[in-house]
């Protein structure tokens, strides 16, 4: 039993997590039948609900009234270290080479922020007012995680429905901070760069003025955001939002009111167009500068990068070639998923093929 390690593939330039403990490889297998029971089942022995604090690791951050204590009952949020982490908070990233390979020691922090105390609630349930409180707890943790300079990047990401056990359908957000930028972000801050060398101007500002224009795609607008269906949707029903003025960081952002009636809306829409589908959130922000200016990186980063939310419903599993050649092959167009969306009518599953 040792350290989990961060392993780079030299012919893909992606890492890997590789877990170095005995797994329940029996967790692989869970059919679909176990799945859909225990979507719809009982709360009994879920410890993020309200009145189980005791049975979770001790709360990092919590919004609670000032007359309760910590691990008592009374919170609206409550942010608490993963019991299982995969990544672990202590300890230095020894990077170093095996033969011709660049491994790094698995450190890194893994959180849950326990939305609320209710059992059956989902996000798009919540008043406003607890989003908004979500929206902060999200906020204090990426200020928080950002003083360690080991940390390159904070991802934060929720799924609905995806895996088997009782608490994964208590409404929770996983914040996940790395020694490594997520191949994913790492090519969203490169295109981005690019653009700005080119043009001086910022790729997402460029798209939110190039879509408000055409309006074939966008979903949803208030006063501060913009919830859109992508040029290239990589999975039918994908939807971005956006702050409208430039921002790189998330954590700079104190529009909460107004994303989370945006969120709100746009998770409440997929649920009832798309009938209760599985999804994942992921919050793209901009990466831990205090790392990256030592080391002289991306120096027009807070012009070129722009925070957003990505919403993926994940409605079918990829196809063979969506895993062999890296294109994904999207049976709804954006712009149709956009029309659907707006209308906001359920989809009936009659289709079955
Ligand atoms: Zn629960
Ligand atoms: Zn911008
Ligand atoms: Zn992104």
């Amino acid at each position: 039993m040792g350290i989990n390690q961060f392993r780079r593939n030299p012919v893909t330039g992606q890492w890997s997590v590789i877990i170095q403990n005995e797994y329940d490889i029996n967790d692989l297998f869970s059919n679909e039948q176990t799945r859909k029971s225990k979507k719809t089942g009982d709360s009994e022995h879920c410890q993020f609900c309200g009145g189980f604090e005791t049975e979770t690791p001790s709360e990092i951050f919590s919004i609670r009234p000032n007359n309760t204590r910590k691990d008592d009952s009374g919170w609206s949020v409550r942010v608490i270290p993963d019991k299982k982490p995969f990544l672990q908070i202590y300890g230095d990233l020894n990077n170093r080479g095996i033969g011709m390979y660049d491994v790094l020691d698995g450190i890194g922090a893994h959180e849950l922020v326990i939305e609320t105390t209710e059992h059956n609630l989902q996000l798009y349930h919540f008043p406003l007012k607890q989003i908004e409180h979500v929206l902060a707890a999200y906020r204090e943790r990426i200020l928080d995680l950002k003083k360690d300079a080991r940390f390159r990047y904070v991802l934060l990401h929720k799924n609905y429905g995806e895996g088997h056990k009782e608490v994964l359908f208590h409404s929770h957000t996983h914040i996940i901070a790395t020694p490594i930028t997520p191949t994913r972000v790492k090519t969203e801050l490169m295109n981005s760069m690019e653009h700005y060398q080119y043009k001086e101007r910022c790729l997402f500002c460029d798209i939110i003025n190039q879509e408000l224009s055409v309006n074939e795609r966008v979903i949803q607008e208030n006063e501060k955001f913009l919830a859109l269906a992508p040029f290239a949707s990589r999975s039918p029903f994908e939807v971005w939002i956006f702050p409208k003025a430039h921002e790189t960081f998330f954590e700079s952002n104190r529009e909460h009111t107004q994303l989370a009636t945006i969120l709100k809306d746009i998770l409440q829409k997929i649920t009832t167009t798309l009938n209760h589908p599985n999804f994942v959130m992921v919050l793209h922000s901009g990466p831990n500068i205090a790392n990256g200016r030592l080391r002289g990186y991306w120096k027009t980063l807070e012009k070129d990068y722009h925070w957003h939310i990505e919403i993926t419903p994940r409605l079918r599993g990829f196809t063979s070639f969506d895993v062999g050649s890296g294109f994904h092959v999207n049976i709804v167009s954006p712009e149709s998923a956009t029309r659907i969306l707006r209308e906001g009518k359920t989809i009936s599953a009659k289709q079955e093929n």
